[in-house]
């Protein structure tokens, strides 16, 4: 096997999942991955975890089962499948996700069947589910290359070919090379994130004026009180871990109603498998007044992608992310977000995260107050480009570059 994948599994272990001494780490991990999962394994005991307990899955196996299990089995929760996940994360376990999939595999299926299994499923692991959602457990979800995904994101290149494609574009995506410490140059990595969220904070920006050479020309008013998140989380237990990886963005929310200009994306948007190349967006008080697609079946995809609801024609997210990062540097779609949303900086339309401070106790109504969105959406759009330039107002009117020529200027 390749020595990166040695050093791959160190850094999921040791910097991903973080575990530590004692504990027990539970690890999901696609069957064909079995290699890779028995790298992990050793590695989570030299860590000194306590027990690996694995859960296998298959893709294939899942898509027979949506397609011809009998109907009644996606209205019903074995009690003891959501004990098994409710008592580990009580217990204080690590969850390790291993994502490597057919982007097109799940094609076909009945989706209503899926909806209904995570309606039942959802309530019965709350505890779990809320216990990760808060970053209260430690969690992690990285990927590892499949066949099938390397032929979509390569097509015309045979299949070794684009699976060596797929496997360099991981690491380089994962700061994972021969000759490097990935686990140092990932400590580099959180602390120069760390660093940017404090500065951005610290700054309060009223709002961030956008604009290049494309034509975007966009004024982003920032909420009372925001403050901008990404990069690593600290556990309950006071462990840092990543729990995407790879993660390139520092993000908080616009204020719902102070979005004014036009934007232009910079990167391929994707509609259920529709690819639309370029768009623009005109914004009058936060809402999204003009669409403009060059043919006009691209320009009702995305009328009807921001009809969804009320809140889906407002902005929810702005995220920064450098022209300069590995990603954005290999200029290849993913289809997989885990990877796309890093690959430049990107603002969403539809729900807001709470980056508000006391945000995430507050009601919906006083989300909405503090001029964050809802909506039963969320879709990244790319608006980063070479020449992209940022600055941002502070309350007391300064003006500060926030982003030059595409990358922090600071
Ligand atoms: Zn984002
Ligand atoms: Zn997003």
């Amino acid at each position: 096997m390749d020595p990166r994948f040695d050093k791959y599994a160190k850094l999921l272990i040791n910097v991903g999942i973080h575990v530590q001494p004692g504990q027990t780490l539970v690890l999901n991990c696609p069957v064909d991955q079995a290699a890779f999962a028995r790298l992990l394994v050793r590695e989570a005991y030299s860590a000194g975890a306590r027990e690996v307990v694995m859960r296998w899955n298959d893709q294939a196996i899942s898509r027979e089962t949506y397609l011809h299990a009998a109907d009644e089995i996606f209205d019903q929760v074995r009690p003891w499948q959501a004990d098994m996940l409710n008592t580990l994360a009580r217990e204080g376990a690590a969850f390790l996700s291993i994502d490597s999939s057919d982007p097109d595999g799940m094609n076909g299926i009945d989706h209503s069947r899926q909806v209904r299994q995570s309606r039942v499923f959802g309530p019965a692991v709350r505890e779990y589910r809320e216990m990760q959602m808060s970053d209260k457990v430690q969690w992690c979800i990285a990927a590892m290359p499949q066949p099938e995904w390397a032929k979509k994101m390569f097509p015309g290149v045979p299949g070794d070919e684009a699976m060596e494609k797929l496997t360099d574009a991981i690491f380089a995506a994962m700061r994972v090379s021969a000759d490097n410490d990935p686990v140092e140059a990932w400590r580099l990595h959180n602390g120069e994130l760390n660093a940017r969220k404090k500065k951005l904070t610290e700054y309060d920006f009223r709002s961030l004026r956008y604009s290049n050479s494309l034509g975007t020309d966009l004024v982003i008013e920032l909420p009372q009180g925001h403050y901008w998140d990404g990069g690593n989380s600290t556990s309950a237990g006071g462990v840092q871990f990543n729990a995407n990886m790879p993660t390139e963005e520092i993000f908080t929310a616009p204020r719902r109603d102070g979005v004014n200009g036009r934007v232009v994306s910079t990167k391929p948007f994707d509609v259920g498998g529709v690819i639309i190349p370029r768009f623009a967006f005109t914004f009058k008080d936060g809402r999204i007044v003009g669409v403009e697609a060059e043919d006009p079946r691209h320009r009702e995809l995305l009328e009807a992608e921001i009809a969804l609801d009320e809140g889906a024609s407002y902005l929810g997210e702005v995220a920064l992310v450098p022209y300069d990062s590995p990603i954005s540097n290999m200029d290849v779609l993913f289809y997989d977000t885990l990877f796309d949303e890093n690959a430049s900086c990107h603002l969403a339309f539809g729900a807001s995260y709470p980056t508000v401070r006391g945000g995430a106790d507050m009601t919906e109504a006083e989300r909405l107050a503090a001029g964050l969105n809802q909506s039963i959406t969320h879709e990244d759009f790319m608006v980063g480009s070479r020449d992209l330039s940022i600055v941002g107002t502070t309350r007391d009117g300064r003006e500060i570059p926030v982003f030059v020529n595409g990358n922090f200027a600071f």
